[in-house]
This record gives C-alpha cells, sequence and structure tokens, in this order.
C-alpha cells in the first residue's frame, strides 16, 4: 500500500522537471535575446548627424544668417544675459545680431549690466563690489558714453573660497607650547556656484562616439533612465529644449571657464538658476533630439572653446 501510494505520487515528478526545464531554457533565450537586442541598440547610440558642426580655431565668432541671440550665446558658451556686452553697448533686444559682425570673447571673465537713466557709475561699481576704475579699466566700457542706452562690462568678481584650516602649530596665550590644531574643513555654502575644476564622469555607460571633427563632445551610450550627475559644481545657465538637435539638455556654468552640456535626456531634474553641487542628479539618459539611440552627448567648453572631455574628465 504504502509502495503503492509512493509510486503514484513520484510519477508526475519527472514531467514537471521536464516541464520546469523548458520553461528555464525558453526564459534563457529570451533574457538573452533582449539583452542582444538593447545592448546592440545601445552601443551604437550617438546622433544621426553631427551636431551643430565643428568649431572656430579661435574665440572670435562671425554672426552667420539664420543665427539667433541663444544659438549664438551656445555656440561660444556664454550666458545670454553677457550677450549684449559681447555685441554692442548700444544693444537692441529687437535687432541683436547683425550678419558678419565680428564678435570676440574677453579673456577676462564679465557681467552685463545695463546701466539707468541717472545711475552713477560709482553706484553701479557698489552694487556689484567692484571699484569704478576696475570698469573703466575695461577699454570696451570707454566707447559711446554719450549713447542713452548702453552695457557696460562689469569685471566678475571671483570670491575666494572659504578658508581651510591647515596643520599648523599654534602658540596658545598663556599656553606652555605648542598645540597641534584638528584640521577643520568648513562646508561650502550652498548657494556657492564655483566648481573645483575638477571635473567627474556624468554617466555610468560605455563611449560610443569620441569629440572628432564635427563632433563637438563625447557620446556615452548608457541604458535610457540611467542617472545623468553634473560633472563638478556650478549654476545651471540652460535647462530645456534644444532645437538644434541637443534634444532636452542642460548646460552648467562652473564660473571657472569650464561650461558643460548634457544632451539628449529623457527627464530634467533641475531648472536654470540653480546651483548644483558635483555629482548631483541633473536628468537621465535619453534619445530626445538628434540621436538613434539612448546616450549622453557631453560637451566641456573651456573659455567658450569646445574641448575633448576625454583629456580632462576625471583629472
Ligand atoms: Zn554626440
Amino acid at each position: 500500500m504504502n509502495i503503492h501510494i509512493l509510486s503514484l505520487k513520484q510519477q508526475p515528478e519527472p514531467q514537471r522537471h521536464k516541464d520546469t526545464k523548458k520553461i528555464l531554457a525558453f526564459l534563457c533565450i529570451f533574457v538573452s535575446l533582449w539583452l542582444y537586442f538593447l545592448t546592440s541598440a545601445v552601443a551604437f547610440a550617438q546622433e544621426s548627424s553631427p551636431v551643430n558642426g565643428g568649431w572656430p580655431a579661435g574665440i572670435e565668432y562671425t554672426v552667420r544668417p539664420g543665427d539667433t541671440l541663444l544659438s549664438v550665446s551656445l555656440e561660444i558658451g556664454l550666458d545670454l544675459e553677457q550677450m549684449a556686452c559681447l555685441i554692442s553697448r548700444s544693444f537692441a533686444w529687437e535687432q541683436p545680431l547683425v550678419v558678419g559682425q565680428k564678435l570676440t570673447v574677453p579673456a577676462a571673465p564679465f557681467l552685463c549690466h545695463k546701466v539707468q537713466p541717472g545711475e552713477s557709475l560709482t553706484a553701479i561699481a557698489a552694487s556689484y563690489g567692484v571699484t569704478p576704475q576696475s570698469i573703466a579699466a575695461d577699454p570696451w566700457n570707454l566707447n559711446g558714453g554719450d549713447e542713452y542706452i548702453y552695457y557696460l562690462r562689469i569685471p566678475l568678481v571671483i570670491p575666494q573660497p572659504p578658508s581651510v584650516a591647515d596643520n599648523s602649530l599654534l602658540r596658545l596665550p598663556g599656553g606652555t607650547g605648542g598645540e597641534l590644531s584638528a584640521p577643520v574643513s568648513q562646508p561650502l555654502p550652498a548657494n556657492w556656484p564655483y566648481g573645483s575644476g575638477h571635473l567627474a564622469w556624468p554617466v555610468y555607460g560605455w563611449i560610443t562616439q569620441g569629440y572628432q571633427p564635427g563632433h563637438s563632445g563625447i557620446d556615452v551610450g548608457a541604458w535610457a533612465g540611467t542617472p545623468v550627475t553634473a560633472a563638478d559644481r556650478g549654476v545651471v545657465i540652460r535647462a530645456g529644449w534644444s532645437d538644434i538637435g541637443y534634444g532636452n539638455f542642460v548646460i552648467i556654468d562652473h564660473k571657472i571657464d569650464y561650461i558643460t552640456l548634457y544632451a539628449h535626456l529623457s527627464d530634467i531634474f533641475v531648472s536654470e538658476g540653480q546651483v548644483v553641487g558635483q555629482g548631483q542628479l541633473l536628468g537621465t539618459v535619453g534619445s530626445t533630439g538628434n540621436s538613434t539611440g539612448p546616450h549622453l552627448h557631453f560637451e566641456i567648453r573651456d573659455f567658450g572653446q569646445r574641448v575633448d572631455p576625454l583629456t580632462i574628465l576625471g583629472q
């Protein structure tokens, strides 16, 4: 009786094993095929044609037909608000650009101030924390000073980062000898917009296209939805949609010559004017704009000029 019951119980087992094996085999094939298609799709992810072409050798830009203030500012890596001080002291937003005009980006960083009627140079200088002499020292500010509407270049003052105490030997008043002070490092203020100059990789992935003539950055293939993070601390100066192929993109000004650009994002989690820290989430990898598959198009501009990110990243 017992043997009979056992045999009855045991008989269906081999059949179940066979079914399990079939299901496992099917799952293995399915998962392998799925991974193959995904990796091959991502491995070739890049722009379907180069974004924006090459870059002129210097930092002098000649206005071309079809240029807009925004497209030129992005191309040369300046904030939109700075453009007036690159074009004309009597700049007018209604007719900002003249085809053929040469725009030369000055060597020193600056802010651009629209002078209001009745404003004095002293008051303007005081509002930016600089001296009137430093404003007058820029020859651009001295041209056409009798114009009613005019823009002044304000030299950008780079404040020193908060001091970090070193391990110096301190002699304390009344003490008998030296005592070693503990190293004290102060955290950076939340609104500190200046980068460290050490740029970190903005995404985990693999390079599908390098920096070359006609391709102004690197393409990093990655799964759609992979986090994209800020390469360094800075201010978000653009966050939104690009009409020239970048799709959803973010530009960060690190205020130390560097500007970084992150393109083809599926989602953007930051907004213009926001200060972001190094490694802070900006958005997610996508394939928006001029793109053949999920990847990050990443550019670095060193004082307005595009450079090969691979020569700078991780240094
Ligand atoms: Zn690209």
